[in-house]
């Protein structure tokens, strides 16, 4: 280690923090990773472990900042108390269960001159900055958000992504409007919406939206968990130069006269700007996607469709 490096623990070590943020922190050297942090998880191998962040706090390691790989439920929680101790915060996406708990967080973290870090891993996909490039000064006629997987594969067992505060269909969803709020040029809103709940489940399984832009162009966007076979997770702008399509998630972009890709950027990108962000002494908390989920919480219809099982 050197005395310049970062050094960070990682909190919740389940899926996304095995699969991508271990691998991506050992990657950058502007970090050390320095703990781990899970109640039922052993850890890692040569890395101190601690059971929860106030055993962390009292008796672990020095370090500087947390990554929270947790459910968005408990992330207000574990996210004050490390502020409270001057610590760099990290969060994965969404940023919180709530809109007013990350208005709080950013305050606390402002106070407190620490680093505040909402993530939006799928901004980071190698077609998004290209896509927002190219859109920046075109006329937008339209665009299509169809977001459709299969629940059972991309998390299986996962209690909380039904409970309230865990979205339901809109934790994948939500990827999709982090890149829709990048990439077009004018800010959208949200006019309808229709979410489906199952009705054994807190939160829905599938949901239709619309949203207009602040020239009245129509965006739409489906959502749903049921689909089986091929997975779409693609994004279409129709505009007077021709049609933009983001595919996989972002990683694929199709110009009217050329197509791109690129290896997996996302979590490598992430990591990057954390240490610009702390290395400048400042926050990045943008809440637009977030508060278009909360919007169609707020605004929308339910229907209540069949129970599903795991
Ligand atoms: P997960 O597999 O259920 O993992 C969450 C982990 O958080 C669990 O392993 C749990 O630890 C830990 N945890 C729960 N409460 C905790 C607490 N109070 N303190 C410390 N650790 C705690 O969920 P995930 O799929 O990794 O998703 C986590 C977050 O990442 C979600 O916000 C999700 O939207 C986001 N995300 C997920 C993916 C993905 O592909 N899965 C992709 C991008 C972003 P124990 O197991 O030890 O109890």
């Amino acid at each position: 280690m050197n005395m310049d490096q970062i050094r960070i623990a990682l909190i919740g070590m389940g899926k996304i923090a095995r699969d991508q943020h271990l691998p991506a922190v050992r990657a950058n050297s502007a970090f050390v990773l320095a703990a781990t942090v899970s109640p039922h998880d052993p850890g890692v191998d040569g890395v101190p472990h601690f059971a929860d962040i106030a055993e962390l706090l009292a008796h672990g390691p020095a370090i500087d900042a947390v990554t929270l790989c947790t459910p968005p439920q408990v992330r207000y929680e574990l996210a004050s108390a490390a502020i409270a101790h001057g610590l760099h915060v990290f969060l994965e996406k969404p940023p919180g269960a709530t809109l007013s708990e990350v208005a709080a967080l950013e305050r606390l973290a402002s106070r407190k001159g620490v680093t505040l870090f909402a993530g939006w891993h799928s901004r980071f996909a190698a077609g998004v900055a290209p896509a927002r490039a190219w859109l920046a000064d075109r006329k937008v006629l339209g665009a299509t958000i169809t977001w459709r997987e299969d629940v059972r594969t991309w998390h299986p067992g996962q209690a909380w992504i039904w409970e309230p505060g865990g979205l339901g269909v809109f934790d994948p969803g939500v990827n999709s409007l982090s890149i829709a709020t990048h990439i077009l040029p004018r800010q959208i809103f949200l006019t309808e919406a229709l979410l489906q709940r199952p009705a054994n489940r807190a939160a829905p399984i599938a949901a239709r939206l619309a949203f207009q832009d602040t020239d009245g162009v129509n965006v739409t966007m489906n959502l749903d968990w049921r689909q089986t076979g091929p997975q779409t997770w693609d994004i279409v702008v129709a505009t007077t130069d021709g049609t933009l399509k983001l595919s996989q998630g972002g990683a694929v972009l199709d110009l009217p006269h050329r197509t791109m890709h690129s290896d997996d950027l996302e979590y490598p990108g992430l990591y990057a700007r954390f240490a610009t962000l702390i290395r400048a002494g400042l926050s990045d908390v943008d809440a637009d996607p977030l508060r278009l989920v909360a919007d169609a919480f707020l605004r929308g219809r339910i229907e209540t469709v069949e129970p599903f099982e795991d």
